[in-house]
Parts: structure tokens; sequence; C-alpha cells
């Protein structure tokens, strides 16, 4: 928003690359700040070098940054009472909107000088957006957009580091479909497939935003809790148990030839739960949970069997 309340859209062009200066004589040098900017495919490095060629600049106290297509925001500084918000494009298509604060309002020769920068900065900071889109593709699950065993390794790591620096206690999940070839035998894979997209919903449902939902493969799915001891996991897995256990795909036979059974489609699942110890790894809490599942599936299935992390 600018001070009228209202965001601009900015089209943004290219610069003219030379040398001026700026707030209290501050020397500009265009093409260091584009390198400088170029040199680094991480979103949010792109975005701090961006702000601090900026704060040099105009003298901002802080600055927002919301991505286009998730919402997701990124942010540094100080909030204050005037803002100005530049819906940001590149070559035709939304990248997001950037907004900056400070305690003084804009003015329109700073506007000018923001909008010139914004216009360099523009072509670094869309490719550290199709790297960031690339990468998330990397480590998502196709069929059911949940995490894959690639974001397992990569944000599970980060987190188990992050919780044991906040001295908070983190669970993993093993859960895996019962008798989950047969759905595909009696109602085709399309059928299946359907199931495992409504199984990844009922994952997503029943946690929480800062969980991670991940479809390690085939019919098998993990979930890692952080800040949650073995009782408060043991929960959640009962309650992602009844909401599986829930669950009605209506599927007539014969939607693939030669099918014989009739739906609605129902599925259970066996779910093993591991708090991560101490001094234990993901993957040996993984493996507990994993060995946790495997007795469930022994005792009958459709059950919840804590194991030793
Ligand atoms: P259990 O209760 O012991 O786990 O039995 P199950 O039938 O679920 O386990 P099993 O490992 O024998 O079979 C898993 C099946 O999952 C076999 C495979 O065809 C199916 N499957 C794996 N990936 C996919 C997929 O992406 N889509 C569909 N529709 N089926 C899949
Ligand atoms: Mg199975
Ligand atoms: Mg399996």
């Amino acid at each position: 928003m600018n001070r009228d309340g209202n965001a601009q859209n900015l089209r943004l062009v290219s610069g003219k690359g030379k040398t001026t200066t700026g707030r209290s004589g501050t020397p500009f040098d265009a093409l260091e700040f584009v390198q400088s900017l170029s040199s680094s495919l991480e979103l949010g490095t792109v975005l701090e070098r961006l702000h601090e060629h900026l704060h040099a600049q105009i003298g901002h106290s802080g600055w927002f940054f919301i991505l286009q297509e998730s919402d997701a925001t990124w942010s540094g500084g100080e909030e204050d009472r005037h803002r100005i918000e530049y819906g940001m494009s590149f070559n035709g298509e939304a990248m997001g909107s950037l907004i900056l604060m400070r305690g003084r309002r804009f003015g329109d020769h700073e506007q000018e000088r923001i909008e010139a920068l914004l216009g360099l900065a523009a072509p670094a900071l869309a490719n550290a957006l199709r790297f960031q889109n690339l990468s998330t593709c990397l480590e998502t699950d196709e069929l059911t957009g949940l995490g894959n065993r690639r974001a397992f390794e990569k944000q599970g790591a980060q987190w188990l580091a992050d919780c044991r620096r906040q001295d908070r206690p983190m669970s993993v999940l093993a859960i895996d479909l019962d008798h989950f070839k047969r759905i595909n035998d009696d109602f085709g894979h399309t059928v299946g497939d359907e199931l495992l997209r409504r199984v990844a919903d009922a994952l997503r449902n029943s946690t929480r935003e800062s969980d991670l939902c991940i479809r390690m493969g085939g019919e098998e799915f993990l979930v890692l809790l952080p800040g949650a001891d073995l009782n408060c996991a043991m929960e959640c897995a009962e309650r992602i148990r009844l909401a599986i256990a829930a669950l009605r795909i209506p599927a007539a036979a014969g939607d693939e030839s030669g099918l014989e059974s009739d739906g609605p489609v129902k599925a259970t699942a066996s779910v093993g739960v591991a708090a991560i110890g101490r001094h234990s790894s993901l993957h040996t809490a993984y493996q507990a949970a994993d060995e946790a599942l495997y007795a469930a599936k022994q005792a009958g299935r459709n059950r919840v069997l804590a194991g030793n992390g």
C-alpha cells in the first residue's frame, strides 16, 4: 500500500546502469548492485541483499516480501507505520508483493528511486523464484502433494536440530495402509490413486501446520511431529487412524474392465509411533516407528502401537 492505502502495480523495466547518489549522498553503483543480487539463487539471500542496497538509498526500517503463489512471507528489520507496497512482476508474470516500511512518508522522488532499483533487481529475483519452485518440486510427491523422501531427509534433519536446540521433544509416525494391494486389485489403480490422495488429505487435516507429512513411497506415509512427546504423538496417530477408517470413495466396480467389486471403497491403516530420544537419530527413530508398525500389522492391523525411539 502507498500512503493513500492503494497497492501499486509496478511493471518492471530495465534500469540505465549508471552511478548515481542516494540518501545523504550514498553512491549507487548499478553494476555492483546487479552483480551482488545475481550471485545467489537463494531467495532469502537475494531479498536480504536487495534490502541492504535499498536501505542505503532510502533508509527504510523494515520490509516484507509475500510470494504470489503461496503467500509465503520473508521479512526483515522493524515494522513501522508508513508503508509502501509494490506488486512485482517480471516479463508479465506476477512474482509477489514487496512492502517497505518506515517512520516517515516515502516521497515521490524516493518512490521513483525504489522503482528503478526494483527494475534492476527483477531478473535476479525471478531466477531465485524459479530456483525456489524447482527445489519445492524436487521435494514434493507428485500424486499427493505431500513431501517426499527427499523432503524428509532435508527438512527432518533441520527440524530435529531445531527441536534439540529448543529442548523440545519430537516424534515420528510410520503409517502403512492395510491390504492396499487388494484395493488396487478389486477397484483398479485409478481408485487406488484416489485413495492415496484422500489419505494425504486426512493426514493434512489431522496434523498441525507445523508438522511434516511425507509419502515415503507406495502406500507408506510418515509424519514428523516437532514438539510432540510420545503421548501426544499417540493421540495424533489415533486421530489419523480414525480419519483414514472414515474415508469413503464412491467407486463402481468395472471402472476398469473386468473388476468385480462394488464401492464405496474403504481403507484402514496401521501406525507405528516413536519419540526421538535425546541421542538417537532421525533414522533410528524412523526404524523404531517402522518396527512398531510391523508389530501393529502382526497384531491384526488397523491399530496404533508405540515403539522404542
Ligand atoms: P499390508 O497390509 O501388509 O501392508 O498389505 P498391502 O497390500 O498394503 O501391502 P503390499 O506391500 O503387499 O502392497 C502394496 C501395494 O501398493 C502394491 C502396489 O501395487 C501398491 N502401490 C504402490 N504404489 C502405488 C501407487 O502409486 N498407486 C497405486 N494405486 N498403488 C500403488
Ligand atoms: Mg500396506
Ligand atoms: Mg507397504
